[in-house]
């Protein structure tokens, strides 16, 4: 149950797997990432450890300077490849990463099989995310994460990216934590700052509720009425 994310200039893939790696501590069944590249979000998740997602990397060049990492605690559905995130819509132009549980999921799936026919490729909570998101996207990804989000019960920090916004990570905070790494020209999101201080100790702590938009070179922050919030950079005087 750990979240990393990447948005700059850099491979993201050896920055995901790094920070992925900072925060085996939490424990974790399986791991996966998404990277744009070429065009099309790219998704990549085994169960296992992280070596397991690692040495598949290895084996092919997934290229791509934006990406999104996780290391899954199953709470809902066994652990396995299909069921380990990052979690797509049936287009497959939104991943999701989330740690925490989707308490109303149950409800929010039957909607969404009953009134869109959609059929699911795994048994999580997680997975109505992607397609809640795909059902309010109209153009602006940030803002169908705030209608998604009305809809979510439960507790969650989720990381997204689009296809069609490839210069645009989109992360949420509510009852699991996340923080966001600054960079010079490159921005992160993790769920702890050990998984970013080989890139940066200027942090932003995430407070409940807000919603966060990183481009490579702006990072901005909203409550949960959609208002832009002032934070101060906090600066880590630790090592990993
Ligand atoms: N509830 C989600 C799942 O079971 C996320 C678990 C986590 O926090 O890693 O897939």
């Amino acid at each position: 149950c750990g979240i990393v994310g990447y948005i700059g200039n850099k491979e993201a893939v050896p920055v995901l797997i790094e920070g992925l790696g900072k925060l085996e501590y939490r424990g974790y069944d399986s791991a996966g990432i998404a990277v744009h590249h070429d065009g099309e979000i790219h998704v990549r998740k085994y169960q296992g450890r992280l070596s397991v997602l690692a040495d598949h990397l290895k084996q092919e060049t997934l290229t791509g300077a934006v990406g999104i990492g996780h290391t899954r605690w199953a709470t809902h559905g066994e652990p396995s490849d299909r069921n380990a995130h990052p979690h797509t819509n049936v287009a497959g132009n939104i991943a999701v990463i989330h740690n925490g549980i989707i308490e109303n999921y149950m409800k929010i799936k039957e909607w969404l099989i009953e009134e869109k026919g959609i059929s699911f490729k795994s048994e999580t909570d997680t997975e109505v995310i992607a397609h809640l998101i795909d059902h309010y996207y109209d153009g602006d990804i940030l803002q169908a994460v705030y209608k998604a989000i009305a809809k979510m019960e439960g507790a969650y920090a989720i990381g997204v990216v689009c296809k069609e916004e490839p210069d645009k990570i989109v992360a949420v905070r509510k009852d699991s934590p996340l923080i966001v790494g600054l960079g010079d020209g490159e921005n992160f999101i993790a769920s702890d700052i050990p998984a970013l201080l080989k890139y940066t100790k200027k942090m932003h702590l995430i407070e409940n509720d807000e919603v966060v938009l990183l481009t490579k070179d702006e990072v901005k922050i909203f409550n949960e009425l959609g208002q832009q919030m002032n934070r101060e950079i906090f600066h880590v005087t630790w090592d990993a």
